[in-house]
């Protein structure tokens, strides 16, 4: 595996033991893979916030109580084979197990090492009947591994056949690929994807590094096919969790014409702590943040609870109290004011 480090880096002790333990420890198996594109962003600091998303070290090994594979309890919510269906109106499909570049952070670890590749025609069959039989999901996520490792016409296969029956199906795709390989991001793929809208891409920028120049063309690249592109960012420890990193982050991807959509709380994947932050520290980084930057670049911060109870906004309260009539609250300036609870016109 060795021969995969990126020049220029020296690896740490930390992250050599990961590799010389990695082939005989199974649980040490989210595996590693590296696109020269990132490589290219790397610098040799132990502690750089991008190579500490991409080279592992043996801190993964270091698994808690807390931790299970599959912490949201996906394999429970299986409607049809590779179909999660959790909320009512929406469901995600997971196209593949593959990845461009594996994050150490990933929570969905029981997907990207026990797999077979990607969606079969048979599977797709049976998810394509689900979606028939059920008029209720108005829209498909695609995820995986990431749906862009597929060959272009895979994926827009994929996506007629969900369509088939139900044109009005609206389509989400999450990927790394803009971040991670952009140069995959062709004119052919993105006047593809463009011609299947209503169909909304959801990146994964961690870090203002991340947005480079090639970024930024892969980026364009798709909006100029009208495609609406949203990001969720991951929130970890020691890489992006300051008020400084993330307030930089939401602002580039705004100026991108990229709307931060959700910032996620760590999940409870094995061998991720070291990357969680307290739900304490993350409130508090987001009350922070709320007040320099504006209500368009703030995404939702949400924590997915462990044990399948979804997506649950971790949202601040201003809210101190209410009595008959009145909800009372703190303004953004500290101030009391209050709000009437009812409308009536005959009072
Ligand atoms: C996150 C997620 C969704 C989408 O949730 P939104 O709040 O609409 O972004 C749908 N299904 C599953 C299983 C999910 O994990
Ligand atoms: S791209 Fe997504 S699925 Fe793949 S390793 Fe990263 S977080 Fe996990």
């Amino acid at each position: 595996m060795d021969k995969d480090i990126p020049a220029g880096l020296t690896l740490t002790a930390e992250e050599s033991l990961w590799f010389s333990r990695a082939s005989s420890e199974k649980r040490l198996r989210h595996p590693y893979k590296i696109t020269p594109h990132y490589a290219s962003l790397l610098t040799d600091e132990a502690d750089d916030p991008l190579r500490r998303q991409v080279i592992p070290t043996i801190k993964e090994l270091e698994a808690l109580d807390s931790e299970t594979l599959d912490p949201l309890f996906e394999k429970q919510y299986e409607a049809a084979p590779r179909l999660i269906h959790r909320y009512r109106d929406r469901a995600l499909l997971l196209v593949t197990d593959r990845c461009a570049l594996y994050c150490r952070h990933c929570f969905r670890r029981y997907f990207t090492q026990d797999r077979g590749a990607d969606l079969g025609r048979e599977e797709l069959q049976r998810v394509v009947e689900y979606i028939r039989e059920h008029g209720e999901i108005h829209e498909i996520l695609l995820s995986g591994g990431d749906p862009l490792t597929l060959p272009d016409e895979r994926l827009l296969e994929i996506i007629r056949a969900l369509r088939s029956e139900r044109q009005d199906l609206v389509i989400r795709l999450c990927t790394r690929i803009p971040v991670v390989l952009p140069d995959r991001i062709t004119t052919a793929l993105a006047r593809g994807l463009g011609e299947k809208r209503p169909l909304f891409i959801i990146t994964q920028f961690n870090h203002p590094r991340e947005l480079t120049p090639a970024s930024g063309r892969a980026i364009e690249g798709l909006q100029k096919e009208g495609l609406v592109i949203l990001n969720q960012t991951v929130l970890l420890k020691g890489i992006n969790d300051s008020i400084e990193v993330l307030g930089s982050l939401f602002q580039r991807l705004l100026e991108s014409g990229i709307k931060p959509y959700y910032l996620f709380q760590g999940d409870l994947a094995p061998g991720t702590g070291h990357f969680r932050v307290s739900l304490d520290r993350g409130r508090a980084l987001v009350k922070g943040l709320r007040r320099q930057i504006s209500g368009l670049a703030m995404p939702v911060y949400a924590v997915d609870l462990p044990g399948g109870g979804g997506k649950v906004p971790l949202t601040e309260n201003y809210e101190t109290g209410t009595d008959d009539d009145w909800h009372y609250f703190k303004g953004q300036d500290g101030l009391e004011y209050r709000y009437p609870k009812e409308h009536r016109l005959d009072r």
